[in-house]
């Protein structure tokens, strides 16, 4: 018998598709899509509403898969960590971070990173491929299994109520299947998690940003970490190709309102970009445009060649940015006792085979439609 074929990660038309291919009616694909993403069911002889000889049809054509959980860790402060294990053998991780009554997921795009931010360990990662939507739905899913989350709460979540595209990896780099996986994951009768509850972080791809604005309209967070092109350049490789201005145009196109603001990440790297003129060159540069911080304290892995600023000056940015009107809250740093703090994320697929990916990118700047090199 080929190969069972997994249901998770098709749209609701790829899933009729494949009921009208068995001979069955398009509402059985409504029925499934309920069993699986609202109750997370994986088990065709759980799926109740369905008859048994459907079942069994259903059982010897398809599974519901999760990736293979390789390895969980939980941090002293609450923070869960999975390492993930798709079926080619490519692992990612995938982040849980808990709140007073609530809390998100940090799902990772890609293997890897194709971008060589200076001060993020993913992008040290050697081998990189695109994650695909199934494999990006599996991460959540898995997180709600692991909370025992089923069914899909109706109050919009309990534990788990927000994601956050802030893992591994680019999305905008990967946007047909985040796109898709994303679509999933917001359908109403599903896992149903609206876009409000979630966050796309990038570090600034400026033609995929209007898109995502357009046909996804989830919150934006954008990776600034400098406030000149001169350093910009030298941390992140990609303003080389989407300087400082291209990026702000864009983002002053990005729908937002005052209740749905930008988040702009700032990594505080000390003597590099916390200086007092940095804070107003920061006020500056997002003039006109909805804004909130996000201050991140440079969170080290090993071999990293930065070191995180004084507190002092990280109270004296974010004071200067408070002044300015602006909320500038400095995030706490979570996991890190595990390596699952931001920047931190890295899998060890890189052991499995070491492609040529990274000296074809000497420059960091993948061509944006240029996909990363298949997993060998
Ligand atoms: N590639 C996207 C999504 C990853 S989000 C992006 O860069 O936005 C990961 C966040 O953690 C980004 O804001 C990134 O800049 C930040 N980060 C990376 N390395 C870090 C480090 N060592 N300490 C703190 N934050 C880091
Ligand atoms: Fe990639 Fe984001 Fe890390 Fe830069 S910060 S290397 S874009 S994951």
């Amino acid at each position: 018998m080929s190969e069972r074929k997994d249901l998770v990660g098709l749209s609701r038309e790829e899933l009729a598709a494949e009921m009208a291919d068995i001979g069955e009616k398009p509402f059985r694909a409504k029925q499934l899509w309920h069993w699986i993403y609202n109750q997370g069911v994986t088990d065709f002889q759980a799926m109740t509403t369905l008859a048994r000889p459907l079942r069994e049809k259903l059982a010897e054509r398809y599974v519901v898969r999760r990736p293979e959980t390789s390895r969980v860790q939980t941090s002293v402060d609450g923070t869960r960590k999975w390492l993930l294990r798709f079926a080619d053998g490519n692992e990612a991780e995938t982040v849980y971070i808990p709140e007073d009554d609530r809390g998100a997921v940090c799902v990772s795009s890609q293997v890897g990173c194709t971008l060589t931010c200076r001060f993020c360990h993913t992008g040290t990662q050697l081998l990189v491929r695109n994650l695909t939507a199934a494999e990006i739905v599996g991460q959540f899913m898995t997180a709600r299994d692991s909370y025992e989350e089923w069914p899909s709460p109706s109050d919009g979540g309990r534990l788990i109520s927000n994601i956050v595209l802030m893992g591994m990896g680019e999305p905008l780099f990967n946007y047909d299947n985040v796109s898709k996986a994303l679509k999933i994951i917001m359908d109403g009768e599903g896992i149903a998690v609206s876009k409000r509850r979630i966050t796309l972080s990038t570090s600034g791809v400026v033609p995929m940003i209007r898109r995502c604005g357009e046909e996804l309209g989830v919150n934006l967070a954008v990776s600034l970490h400098a406030t000149t092109d001169e350093i910009r350049d030298r941390i992140m490789p990609i303003n080389k190709k989407y300087p400082l201005a291209e990026l702000m145009a864009a983002l002053r196109d990005y729908p937002t309102n005052n209740a749905r603001r930008i988040t702009f990440e700032y990594i505080m790297l000390k003597g590099i970009n916390d200086s007092a003129a940095d804070a107003r060159r920061l006020v500056k540069l997002v003039e006109g445009i909805p804004a909130k911080f996000n201050l991140i304290p440079f969170n080290k892995w090993p071999g990293s060649e930065f070191e995180c600023s004084d507190m002092r000056d990280i109270k004296r940015f974010s004071d200067m940015l408070f002044d300015a009107g602006y909320s500038a809250p400095v995030r706490q740093s979570r996991g890190s006792d595990i390596l699952a703090a931001c920047g931190q994320l890295k899998s060890d697929s890189e052991r499995i085979r070491c492609s040529r990916q990274k000296a074809r990118l000497e420059d960091g700047i993948p061509d944006e439609h240029q996909q990363p090199a298949p997993a060998a």
